[in-house]
């Protein structure tokens, strides 16, 4: 939905890692390129060789122009940290393009993150009036400097869940010395990491897709409130927090991550089918079509027809061939490119009474535009049914979910949203579903409920102002 269309919901970023594998740099490359889906601002690979020596290449644009043939030779070694960017707490530009590359008397260290620091205003304050001087205005430095703010020498792991313990929020850490790889995940799970197996060597991902298209078996996921060590002598386990819970992202299955990746033990694909299913079990339609608004409500619109029974239809079809459209910054490019993205097949939906599925709706824009375009290829009736519930609150969490005033269902009920798009009729998905379709107990439904798993800190008060975080 809008990863094709602009509808102001974005992932903040994709890491990836490798330990032991011969000519890293090769695999990286390809790897990020499956998780580029999670950002595309930029992109960055460090590597280390035997002698202990980083190499870095980064820059702004997609894997495929940052890096060539050329470039890659001189990322040498066996070990590699990597990054894929979409920009949300942080400004765009190149200081804020991972991995960050820090220079020590004790030992270079390289560090890429996904997710958003709650207290990263307070964490910055603290460590300014310590001394620390920040190269960017990413959350993510703030991690380097607590390390070496409490332990003077070369990292070691009791360093690294002392700085984690004074962090709050959403984070996948990757930490690469000249020879160790750290994997750190938030103590509430609310970003994913996996670890698979690639023969003697390691791929640390966050998402299982990468895994695929490296040859890597999934091994296991970094749990909530872990760190796993990978060094020469195998993988060992850390646990840095008593308080752990599973409050993965809701929206890694409904939207951002890949349907072929698995979140801790649930297929994206499953679960975007299985809350399509459950859709129609809650608000049926009757109807001659199902249609999905490609690529992220295919799976739930499959899952709609299977279980009404009314046929699958591709009367919407999607430029492949179109850059992504939120990468364009304002409206007008936005919407022009929305125009460019999307056609309604007029032969399939002519006469006929659709139900479109969408994943979500945020702005309410895209939504209001899809169903003119089916109206206007001669759908007789178009009926909306969205595979998650009213998007009420921000995510203080790395998606860029925009501010309250954005929100259209901050400002409207779900009859008033019904009339603003133009669709005969509408019903979101309930929260209890999204339980049922992950089956699972625990979730991050904050967006839907207002009810966030962590503390907020300074992060609230600013987007109740409406400073877009
Ligand atoms: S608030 Fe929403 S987008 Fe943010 S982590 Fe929670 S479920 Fe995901």
């Amino acid at each position: 939905m809008e990863q094709v269309l602009d509808r102001g919901l974005h992932e903040e970023c994709g890491v990836l890692g490798m330990f032991g594998i011969e000519n890293a740099r090769d695999l990286m490359y390809y790897g990020l390129h499956a998780l580029q889906h999670r950002g595309q601002e930029g992109a960055g690979i460090v590597t280390v060789d035997a002698d202990g020596i980083m190499r870095r290449i980064k820059g702004m644009g997609l894997v495929s122009e940052v890096f060539n043939s050329e470039n890659l030779k001189y990322l040498e070694g066996n070990m590699a940290i990597g990054h894929v960017r979409y920009s949300t707490s942080a400004r765009g530009g190149i200081e804020n393009i991972q991995p960050f590359l820090f220079h020590h008397h004790t030992g270079d260290f390289a560090l890429v993150h996904n997710g958003n620091l709650v207290n990263a205003n307070e964490m910055r304050i603290y460590l300014e009036e310590c001394g620390s001087i920040f190269q960017s205005t990413s959350d993510s430095e703030i991690l380097a400097h607590l390390i070496k703010k409490e332990h003077s020498g070369p990292i070691q792991v009791h360093g690294i869940m002392e700085a984690l313990n004074k962090l709050e929020g959403a984070f996948a850490f990757l930490i690469m010395t000249k020879d160790r790889i750290y994997c750190c995940r938030d103590r509430y799970g609310l970003r994913p990491l996996s670890i698979g197996k690639l023969g003697d060597g390691y791929v640390i991902s966050s998402e299982t897709c990468a895994f695929e298209v490296t040859g890597a078996k999934f091994y296991r996921d970094v749990e909530p409130g872990e760190v796993l060590v990978i060094d020469s002598g195998g993988i060992y386990s850390y646990s840095y927090s008593a308080h752990r819970n599973h409050y993965m992202c809701a929206m890694e299955y409904i939207y951002f991550a890949r349907p072929d990746s698995d979140i801790e033990g649930c297929n994206v694909h499953a679960f975007r089918k299985e809350s399509g299913r459950l859709l129609y079990k809650e608000a049926p339609a009757d109807a001659d079509i199902v249609i999905g608004v490609p690529d992220s409500s295919i799976s739930a619109a499959i899952g709609y027809s299977e279980a009404s029974g009314i046929p699958y239809e591709m009367g919407l079809i999607k430029n492949k061939y179109v850059g992504r459209t939120f990468i364009q910054p304002s409206q007008e490019l936005r919407e022009k490119g929305v125009r460019m993205k999307l056609s309604a097949v007029s032969t399939i939906v002519k006469g006929k009474r659709v139900v479109l599925i969408d994943d979500s709706i945020v702005r309410g824009t895209t939504s209001r535009y899809i169903v003119r375009l089916l109206r206007e290829a001669g759908a007789a009736e178009v009926h909306v049914r969205i595979a998650s519930p009213q998007m009420t609150d921000p995510c203080f969490y790395g998606v860029d979910t925009s501010s309250y005033e954005e929100l259209i269902s901050k400002q409207h009920s779900a009859e008033e949203i019904r009339e603003i798009i133009g669709a005969d009729s509408l019903h979101f998905l309930s929260t209890d579903a999204l339980y049922r379709a992950a089956r699972r107990s625990e979730l991050c439904i904050a967006c839907f409920t207002g009810k966030y798993p962590t503390k907020l800190y300074s992060a609230l008060e600013a987007a109740k102002r409406g400073a877009r975080r």
